[in-house]
């Protein structure tokens, strides 16, 4: 099953993976997670990297290119694997389909979460995630038993840095510029399934599983 979840900040595509991983046993490849992972180690990247994020805009399509394309030659890549936050830009989406043409590959689907955009808001400023295993959370939707600690690994729970107010608005901007289009660009490669993410997540997920079993 090889995936792309598609969607702005916030329409939960990493809960979404996160469930579609246990499911399927593929890896979720996060280009968000991957970016902050190199601002936490503080490799030249990642400090590079930082800039963009903490403003809201988007990382330099040859920097997250270049990521993508060795990670997707990883191993566990070999029976599939749900990108998260990557394609978001054409170039981006034109980089990946070279790739998978250079390994041999081809996209089953792009699920499309469409939710609207006051949903957005509310969903990003009450995220929480797991400081140790990464978990994510939501303080109304999708609370932990014990307030900010993780039910997994007992771990703090933490609020992103570009999870405030001024940021989130920047990045729907760039949404509506930048990735917006890749709709109609996997509508045209007939790639495109678009599902109703204002549903509880639970529902979304079988919308997603229905769709993933009638193709
Ligand atoms: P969200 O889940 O809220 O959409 P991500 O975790 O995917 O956010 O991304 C956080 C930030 O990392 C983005 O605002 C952007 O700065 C950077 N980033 C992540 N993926 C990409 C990408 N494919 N291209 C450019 N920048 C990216
Ligand atoms: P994305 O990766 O697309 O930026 P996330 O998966 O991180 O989005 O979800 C953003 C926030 O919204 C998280 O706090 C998550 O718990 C919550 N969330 C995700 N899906 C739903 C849903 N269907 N209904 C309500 N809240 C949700
Ligand atoms: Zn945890």
């Amino acid at each position: 099953m090889k995936l792309v979840l598609l969607g702005p900040p916030g329409a939960g595509k990493g809960t979404q993976a996160a469930m579609l991983v246990e499911r399927f046993a593929i890896p979720q490849i996060s280009t968000g997670d991957m970016l902050r992972a190199a601002v936490r180690e503080q490799t030249a990247m990642g400090i590079k990297a930082k800039e963009y994020m903490d403003a809201g805009g988007l990382v330099p399509d040859e920097v997250v290119i270049g990521i993508v394309r060795e990670r997707l030659q990883l191993k566990d890549c070999k029976d599939g694997f749900i990108l998260d936050g990557f394609p978001r830009t054409v170039p981006q989406a034109d980089a990946l389909q070279q790739t998978l043409a250079d390994l041999g590959k081809d996209l089953d689907a792009v699920i499309s979460l469409q939710v609207d955009i006051e949903a957005l808001v509310e969903r990003l400023t009450g995220r929480r995630s797991c400081a140790d295993c990464g978990k994510g959370y939501h303080i109304k939707f999708d609370p932990p038993t014990t307030a900010d600690i993780c039910d997994a690994c007992s771990g703090k729970l933490i609020q992103r840095d570009d999870d405030q107010e001024a940021t989130i608005r920047n990045r729907m901007a760039v949404y509506h510029e930048q990735t917006a289009p890749l709709e109609d660009y996997y509508q045209q490669a007939k790639l495109l399934k678009s599902v109703d993410g204002m549903a509880d997540i639970s529902v979304v997920q079988e919308q997603i599983l229905g769709i993933l079993q009638a193709d």
